[in-house]
Order: C-alpha cells, then sequence, then structure tokens
C-alpha cells in the first residue's frame, strides 16, 4: 500500500495493527465490494507486543489491507501501550483526516480493557471534530467527516446496528492471519497452529452472536451516538417474530 495521499469514502482509524482485522475488516471488505473507498489508519506498529518487530507487523499489515480490498492504509508509529490524547496527536490524526477526507469515520469502542482502544476512540472524535476548523492549518481544506460509528465488537453492549458480514467472513479471517507474527506457528515449532484454531473459534463465535442478532450467519457490531432515521416501515429488515 503506497503512502501517496488520496480520498477515502470510509476510514477506520484503530490502535494497533490488527485490530481492525478483528472488530470491522468484514464491513471494510463490504463495502469496498460495493464499490466505495476504504482507508485504514493504525495509530501505532504494535511495538510493545510479545511476537514481531514493528515492521513486520506494518509488513503484514500492507498484506492484510490488500486482502481486504483497501484502497489506503498508513500509520502513524504512535508509541504502543502509552498511547495519548496530545495536542500534537491530534494535531497529526486532523492533519490525516483532512487529506483523506472521508465521509465516514470508524472508531473503536469508546470504553475497554486496553487504554490505547479509548484512547485511540476519544483522539479519533476530537481530531474529527479539529479537522473542520478553517484556520487549523493553511495549506489543507478543512473536512468534517459526517458519520462516525463505533466498532463494538470487544465492548458488550447492545449494537446500534450490526453489517451482515457472512460472505466476507471467511476472507476477513484471512486478512487476520496475514499477521504470521501474531497467529502463525511459533519459531519454535511446538505447537502446530495453536494460535489459528483458536483465534478461528472465538472470531467465529463472535460474528456467529452477533450475525444471528439479525437474522444471518455472520455479523460484526457497531454504536452509533445519533437516533437513526427511517424513511420507509415497510423496508425495515430483520424480523420481529
Ligand atoms: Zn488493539
Amino acid at each position: 500500500m503506497e503512502e501517496t495521499q488520496q480520498h477515502v469514502d470510509i476510514l477506520a482509524i484503530a490502535a494497533h495493527p490488527d485490530d481492525v482485522e478483528q472488530t470491522c475488516g468484514g464491513t471494510l471488505l463490504r463495502m469496498a465490494e460495493l464499490g466505495y473507498r476504504t482507508g485504514i489508519l493504525d495509530l501505532t506498529a504494535g511495538e510493545m507486543g510479545t511476537r514481531g518487530t514493528p515492521e513486520q507487523r506494518i509488513a503484514e499489515s500492507e498484506e492484510a489491507a490488500r486482502r481486504l480490498l483497501a484502497s489506503w492504509r498508513g500509520n502513524l508509529r504512535f508509541p504502543d501501550a502509552r498511547l495519548e490524547n496530545t495536542i500534537s496527536a491530534r494535531m497529526t490524526l486532523a492533519m490525516q483526516i483532512r487529506l483523506l477526507k472521508p465521509r465516514v469515520v470508524i472508531l473503536p469502542y469508546w470504553e475497554g480493557r486496553h487504554p490505547d482502544h479509548y484512547r485511540t476512540s476519544e483522539l479519533g472524535f476530537e481530531a474529527c471534530f479539529l479537522a473542520g476548523l478553517r484556520k487549523l492549518d493553511e495549506e489543507t481544506e478543512p473536512h468534517r467527516p459526517y458519520k462516525i460509528v463505533y466498532a463494538s465488537q470487544y465492548a458488550n453492549v447492545p449494537p446500534s446496528f450490526v453489517v451482515d458480514i457472512t460472505a466476507q467472513f471467511e476472507r476477513r479471517m484471512a486478512a487476520l492471519l496475514a499477521y504470521q507474527s501474531q497467529y502463525g506457528p511459533t519459531p519454535e515449532g511446538g505447537e502446530l497452529f495453536p494460535r489459528e484454531s483458536e483465534i478461528r473459534e472465538r472470531l467465529g463465535a463472535i460474528a456467529r452472536f452477533y450475525g444471528n442478532l439479525i437474522g444471518v450467519r455472520y455479523g460484526e457490531p457497531f454504536v452509533v451516538k445519533e437516533t437513526q432515521r427511517v424513511d420507509d416501515l415497510v423496508a425495515m429488515g430483520v424480523r420481529s417474530l
């Protein structure tokens, strides 16, 4: 994935390489298949992780992006495991948003166990606001995303909506497995793919659970803060009984 700037319709912002593949990769793939340009911006290279170097994880994330048919992927190389919502971090992120001009931004849910995840959520929200200020920077045009949705897969809260990823599920799994440093066999060669089968079972169960909520096989959950509008009651999906 080249780092040349281009516009995207949908931008997923995440703390670590492989977060997007677990929480909204199926949705990004589905949107790419609808003809939208999708982008992924990781804030850190996950250098505090036990396995793999930052360079390896970035290379793996580029392969994963190809598998998700993403038009663009970047990494801001902010410090992993000690991500902070500073003015400099917000400005850097706001400038990326101005250059990429997404209509929709996907952020991690705003509460969670890992501080990097909820800080990414807050940082992303504030950067979306800043990006719309004309006087932020003379060189770039202001741009405020229209819609912010929160990927809530690990939040254990009722989703506002679920995207059907039944047709994308296997390819989302293939994108996640591009991270061989994380999910591949151990260098010692002791266990044969224990991580792959474990991760497949876990993510399959979660996607199955959310899919079931909308009457499909696999789904990805999202939360929005605004009430959603309905124009046609007869066209509403998801059976009540
Ligand atoms: Zn993460």
